[in-house]
């Protein structure tokens, strides 16, 4: 029994947090974990994974330690942690000698419930042998796919957290993650010698966010579009691939009244810290980053994620798409993309310093990652499907399934195509190909002598966007590859000879180009949980009051540096707008109100729903006076 008198998980869900019920598998690793054993858990983004070591963290004698590679986020994770009532605190580089001292003294006092370490530091002797003086009731490996070099975050410092088993091995130990293909969790597995751990893997759809992709053509028009159509003042990440890159998108979404902040390894490390929280604290920012920024971002309220160059693998795709709409509430995962990103991700991959079997398996995850974008199958299909788990049916929330698409026999198209990239050589990049196929009375083909060849103007019958796709999709097919060490030409691969002689059809994806899907899928989202709660049968959402509940929110937030989902969520305050609690006690009856919250915050959200009932009151009396 803790100081509150919680006894059980569920005192403690209560208690703590204010949740009613525990979500899919909480609760058995909860026991398993209060039983001695380990776990090994792959569970989706947002699914609930902390609480599954927070919990015991809180029931058992000794403090939990968590390892995160996440030192920028700590101090939020702790704070979070504190704002419900649990002791916590962290130990990383950016804190001083003396407080540090002051929480490795607190946890040999055994007044402490969890204790947030980097790797790199948890593994130095000093730590190791201060570990030896300390209760220690758990081990929490946290995103725990960091260990294989087939993962998507390899960090050499988690290869030796094996030891913790030998070390310690009477301490059950929980690892992590939300993605993990197969190999992947073999891996972990190995490296963490978590043999005997059982495993939880819960499904890692995540129905509420809806998919799509679509072709590039002018990117900054198009993410505008996007954005002012389907998320006006909401937040959400546009992900780039260079520095550069971020700042000019986030330039041209500032000109035209989006509020974006950048986000990349380059720019200092107050500004960097400045803009995540502007992103974390406000209702309506865009962040607009390289990959640097996100690994860990708890914002619940993560309304789309845009991308607007191929990320390397799927793993990395899933991953940071899997950032928007953590509180459940309708989310969007927006890519558009061009043959370009798939030269530059080539040309990244043979660039990088690899050994060849660590190349092959890139270029595998990024045939994987093409054959999505170009895939005329449900895109949730695809992507489950790729980490092992089946959907029997198609989605119905992903630009496939509520646009459909047509395929057409593209055979001739294709062998037009591949024969005009043979015939001039194999080293062309699309554009040129396509002004031959053309037949453009261009100098440089004419200086190659290619308005001779066969193959000049046979292709008159598509247009320049139209050969584009079919070169986007004869690369995704594997067809032709982009050859980086002849400057991005165009080159056969044994492949595409069945179709070339005509032995098997090429099917080819038709587009249309930027044609707008309907509002209604996204369109919840834009009101926030106060829509939810607005539909929830005859309880209706006040949303003056909720407006009014945001506000005092953001002030007590504000004087706190925190993060205003920190003190409430908005689905707790369109809660307390929907059943205008008038008593501390009935405001415990609302998701998302543990005791330690109720205790002081209560109050000032109480005094506000009486305000305003008194006033809306007031109005009826006047209105009968009338
Ligand atoms: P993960 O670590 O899996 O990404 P988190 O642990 O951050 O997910 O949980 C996501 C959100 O869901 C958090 O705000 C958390 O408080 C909330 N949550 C977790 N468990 C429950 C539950 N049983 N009922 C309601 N909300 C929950
Ligand atoms: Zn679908």
């Amino acid at each position: 029994m803790d100081k509150t008198g919680a006894r059980t998980p569920h005192d403690v869900l209560k208690g703590y947090f204010g949740y009613d019920s525990f979500r899919p598998y909480q609760e058995e690793i909860i026991n398993d974990l209060l039983d001695g054993n380990d776990v090994f858990t792959v569970m989706h983004t947002g699914s609930g994974k902390s609480l599954c070591y927070q919990v015991p963290a809180v029931l058992l004698p000794g403090t939990c330690v968590v390892v995160s590679p996440l030192i920028a986020l700590m101090q939020d994770q702790v704070e979070s942690m504190r704002q419900v009532g649990i002791q916590a605190g962290f130990l990383n580089s950016m804190l001083l000698p003396q407080d540090a001292f002051e929480i490795e003294q607190a946890a040999r006092n055994g007044g402490l419930d969890l204790l947030y370490v980097a790797p790199e530091r948890l593994m130095t002797e000093g730590f190791l042998a201060f570990l030896k003086t300390i209760k220690i009731c758990l081990f929490a490996i946290d995103e725990a796919h960091c260990v294989s070099q087939w993962g998507h975050d390899f960090r050499p410092e988690y290869l030796q957290l094996g030891v913790l088993s030998g070390m310690f091995p009477d301490v059950p130990r929980i690892a992590l993650t939300a993605t993990a293909d197969e190999f992947t969790r073999k891996d972990i597995i190995e490296k963490l010698n978590l043999e005997k751990a059982r495993h939880f893997l819960s499904g890692l759809d995540r129905p509420n966010i809806s998919y799509t992709v679509d072709v590039k053509n002018n990117e900054k028009k198009q993410l505008l579009n996007f954005i002012r159509d389907r998320h006006p003042g909401e937040s959400g990440i546009v992900y780039c691939t260079t520095r550069n890159k971020t700042e000019e998108i986030a330039g041209f979404l500032r000109e035209n009244d989006v509020p974006a902040y950048v986000y990349h390894a380059g720019l200092d490390r107050d500004t960097r810290l400045r803009h995540q929280n502007i992103f974390l604290q406000n209702d309506g920012a865009v962040m607009v980053a390289t990959i640097a920024f996100g690994m860990g971002i708890n914002k619940p309220d993560i309304r789309y994620i845009a991308h607007l160059n191929l990320p390397k693998t799927l793993e990395n795709y899933y991953q940071e798409t899997g950032r928007a709409g953590r509180d459940g509430e309708p989310a969007e995962a927006w890519m558009i993309y061009g043959l370009q990103d798939v030269a530059v991700l080539q040309q990244m991959i043979d660039a990088s310093r690899g050994e060849e079997e660590f190349k092959r398996i890139q270029y595998r995850k990024m045939d994987a990652m093409l054959g999505y974008c170009e895939s005329g199958h449900c895109r949730r299909q695809v992507l489950l499907a790729y980490f092992g788990e089946r959907l029997d049916g198609p989605c119905g929330n992903c630009d496939i399934c509520i646009k459909g698409i047509e395929t057409v026999d593209g055979t001739l198209a294709a062998q037009k195509a591949l024969s005009c990239s043979f015939r001039t050589g194999q080293r062309f990049g699309v554009n040129y190909l396509i002004d031959v196929l053309l037949g453009k009375p261009a100098e440089r083909i004419r200086n190659f002598g290619h308005d001779r060849l066969s193959v000049y103007g046979i292709g008159k019958e598509l247009s320049a966007a139209e050969w584009r796709s079919v070169f986007r999709q004869l690369v995704a097919a594997r067809f032709l590859k982009v050859d980086m060490e002849n400057k991005g030409g165009l080159r056969l691969t044994s492949k595409c000879r069945p179709v070339l002689t005509g032995k098997e059809k090429f099917l080819l994806r038709k587009y249309r180009v930027a044609d707008a899907r309907p509002r209604e899928s996204g369109k919840r989202a834009a009101s926030g949980p106060g829509a939810a709660a607005r539909s929830s049968g005859p309880h209706v959402c006040h949303e003056e009051l909720f407006e009014r509940l945001k506000t005092a929110r953001y002030e007590l937030a504000r004087k706190q540096s925190l993060p205003a989902y920190v003190i409430f969520h908005n689905s707790t305050l369109a809660g307390f707008a929907t059943f205008l609690p008038d008593s501390l006690a009935g405001m415990r009856s609302i998701t998302g109100v543990g005791e330690t919250k109720l205790e002081k915050y209560g109050e000032v959200f109480l005094e506000i729903i009486r305000e305003y009932k008194r006033e809306k009151d007031l109005a009826v009396l006047q209105r009968g006076e009338d």
